[in-house]
């Protein structure tokens, strides 16, 4: 009921923005100062927008979709020949690039894609399989969690962050960092050391998802975690900085359960 109240209400943005024919859109400072504008001109609506490949699909001969992660229109679909001379345009429609895609909306979240270019392809991320790994996780925990109507735009900062990120911190601290603040942005991850069912304050606290409870309250298969453990949670969490959040060191054995937590708060 509450997400149908929040389209309603972006539906209506979304009008008012066709009806304007003329946006500017701020990139976040983390694309250093690139310039993203997005026109529509009356019926063509066509738009150019800066927005993540998700996934690709080939739909049928010469034909593809892809799921374009946009700074202003969440999540959208964008259908392409990839015949002749547009099958340069497989590069760009592949999942992990940057790029600035123009594109024709033919209803809301679905658009014919004409043509674009790289802004940042991270193709160093692909060397390495622990990178590959990360960055794939992060695209699909995306593509898992997130529906198409919705304000992406501080996700999409973050994505671009941890992409940046991989290529010189250490892969486990990115993807908790990317784990953490997704649950954050979603508004599931308890930060106060108190079991959130009777109240009492906690030197170690249990997790099934993002709550926190005693050992009392603790839900089947709830993880422990540490006072350190929770002390890192709490600094990725809240740390805006982008060299600060990095200060403190991610174990595997905190990764593996932020996972699980991230899983049954997320994708289960
Ligand atoms: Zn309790």
């Amino acid at each position: 009921m509450l997400y149908e109240k929040i389209d309603e209400k972006e539906k209506k943005a979304q009008e008012r923005f066709f009806i304007k024919f003329l946006n500017f859109i701020a990139l976040d400072n983390l694309l250093k100062g690139r310039i993203g504008y997005a026109m529509v001109t009356g019926m063509s609506q066509k738009v150019d927008l800066v927005a993540i490949c998700l996934k690709r699909v080939f739909t049928e001969e010469k034909k593809v979709k892809a799921l374009l992660l946009t700074q202003t229109h969440g999540l959208v679909w964008v259908y392409s020949s990839i015949a002749g001379k547009a099958r340069q345009r497989l590069e760009l429609l592949t999942p992990g690039v940057l790029g600035s895609f123009s594109l024709r909306i033919q209803k809301a979240h679905q658009a014919v894609f004409y043509q674009g270019e790289v802004i940042e392809s991270f193709f160093h991320l692909k060397q390495d399989y622990t990178k590959i790994e990360v960055y794939q996780k992060i695209l699909y925990h995306i593509d898992q969690t997130q529906w198409q109507k919705k304000d992406l735009k501080n996700l999409f900062a973050l994505i671009v962050f941890c992409f940046r990120a991989l290529a010189f911190q250490d892969p486990k601290a990115v993807e908790a960092i990317f784990l953490i603040k997704l649950l954050m942005h979603e508004g599931v991850l308890g930060l106060e050391l108190r079991c959130v069912e009777c109240g009492c304050m906690l030197k170690h606290t249990y997790r099934l998802g993002g709550e926190v409870f005693c050992h009392q309250h603790a839900l089947p298969g709830s993880k422990m975690y540490s006072m350190q453990e929770e002390q890192v949670i709490y600094h990725l969490a809240m740390t805006r900085n982008k060299q600060e959040v990095f200060k403190k060191e991610v174990s595997q054995s905190l990764l593996d359960k932020l996972q699980f937590c991230f899983s049954i708060a997320l994708t289960s």
